[in-house]
């Protein structure tokens, strides 16, 4: 009867697959992208703000003069004028590399996959932020590692709680690989870890012998003084540093790196080659191009003012209009800031409430293996403009206002939510 099945090939996937899911909140999404409705959803960067035109003529003077190795295969391990470069940016959160240590890859998505890769086999531990980042829970579900979220405060991670979810990982029998982190500006919390707080998670790490994967894509997006000094500048043996362009330059370009010790950058080496052959000659040498001509730091600059404001009127909207029993955290740099709604709601059950009110957020759960997160939602302020974002602000804070009286009906939202079915985590592609 395989002519009825919609997927005849369905006893045929790996076991790995049941690790890849899909959303169903995905058809939200697409409503969601209708331009008369405000989304504080994605976390795509405001790339309209780059100076296109020079941009242009760099691409342009790349292809003429040096076309041919622009678009031949290149090195697995990425172009070395580009490394050289990266020891520059990764300069302004103290670390210090050689160029030999830095594997470029697709993304620091494609970073997330090959150290994954590289360290996990099925059933290993990974220990993440309570909520983290959903690109990486999906890498790690993908190759079966068992995903724990420990605690998180203002600070970012716990570390008591840390330590005591790997004593609880140990006493069962579980290995404990990777300890994934996002010290600065998180994805999805928007909160940053301070330098005691760092050293502590650090010593944890190398007290208990596991490797400390640091996820920076937003360090250099500080909104007020220097940009925080990364973990690794502080241990270049047990820690792998990820950085990524996609922020400060441009995601579409899909340039990012992985800092490692020596023996485990020779594996991401292997384990990239088989994945992508190379990284691309292109993308790489327009980066490596814009480095080397445009203000790339006075560019960074213009970023951090345009999120700056972006984050005020956020926090300024809500600050006016949000419903009493609802709090956020305040960001310091990045894109995001993590909502809490009043006792009783549901973000996943109230996400279709708030599309057709015109504005989207991604609820909680999304960031969860486990399903925490459902009184939880991201709000991005990195895409619309000041005046968008106080209009969402407000369709949300009526949204909220109305679910706070549906609950007072139906005693919570999450019963609603349940007899409605079950959503899996939202799919949020940045
Ligand atoms: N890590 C974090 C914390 C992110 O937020 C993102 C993208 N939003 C990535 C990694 C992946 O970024 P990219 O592949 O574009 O470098």
């Amino acid at each position: 009867m395989t002519g009825t099945r919609l997927d005849p090939w369905v006893d045929s996937y790996a076991a790995r697959t049941q690790g890849m899911t899909a959303s169903e909140i995905r058809a939200l999404f697409a409503v969601a992208s209708r331009p008369e409705v405000v989304s504080l959803a994605g976390g795509m960067p405001f790339v309209q703000a780059l100076p296109m035109e020079q941009i242009a003529a760099t691409v342009s003077r790349l292809l003429t003069e040096r076309g041919a190795t622009a678009l031949q295969y290149g090195s697995g391990q990425g172009d070395v004028v580009l490394r050289e470069q990266i020891l520059q940016v990764m300069a302004d959160v103290k670390v210090n590399a050689h160029p030999d240590d830095i594997v470029v890859t697709t993304g620091s998505q494609m970073a997330l996959d090959l150290v994954t890769r590289v360290f996990c086999d099925p059933g290993d531990v990974v220990l993440v932020e309570a909520p983290s980042y959903v690109g990486a829970l999906g890498v790690f579900r993908a190759y079966q590692a068992d995903v724990v979220h420990v605690a998180m405060d203002d600070q970012g991670l716990n570390p008591v709680a840390l330590a005591e979810a790997i004593a609880a990982v140990r006493s069962s029998g579980r290995t404990p690989k990777m300890i994934y982190t996002i010290p600065s500006f998180h994805n999805p919390a928007g909160v940053t870890q301070g330098p005691e707080r760092r050293t502590e998670i650090l010593t944890i790490a190398q007290r208990e012998g596991i490797l400390l994967l640091e996820d920076d894509p937003y360090g250099l997006l500080g909104f007020d003084g220097e940009p925080p000094r990364a973990i690794r500048a502080d241990d270049d043996q047990g820690v792998i540093y990820l950085g990524s362009f996609s922020k400060t330059i441009a995601s579409g370009l899909r340039v990012g790196w992985a800092v490692a010790p020596h023996g485990v950058r020779e594996k991401l080496v292997l384990a990239a080659e088989s994945a992508v052959l190379c990284p691309s000659n292109f993308a790489q040498m327009t980066v490596s191009d814009y480095l080397a001509t445009q203000p790339w730091r006075e560019q960074i600059k213009v970023f951090r003012e345009l999120y700056r404001d972006r984050r005020d009127a956020l926090l300024g909207a809500m600050d006016q209009l949000m419903p009493a029993g609802t709090t956020w955290t305040v960001p310091a740099g990045g894109f995001y800031s993590w909502i809490t709604l009043p006792q009783g709601l549901d973000s996943k059950a109230m996400l279709p409430r708030a599309i057709a009110a015109l504005v989207a957020y991604v609820p909680g759960t999304g960031f969860f293996v486990d399903g925490q997160g459902r009184q939880q939602l991201r709000l991005s302020y990195c895409y619309p403009d000041t005046d968008r974002i106080r209009e969402g602000v407000r369709r949300l804070a009526a949204v909220i206002e109305s679910e706070l009286d549906l609950a007072h009906t139906f005693g919570t939202t999450h019963a609603l939510a349940d007899s409605i079915g079950q959503v899996n985590p939202a799919p949020d592609i940045a």
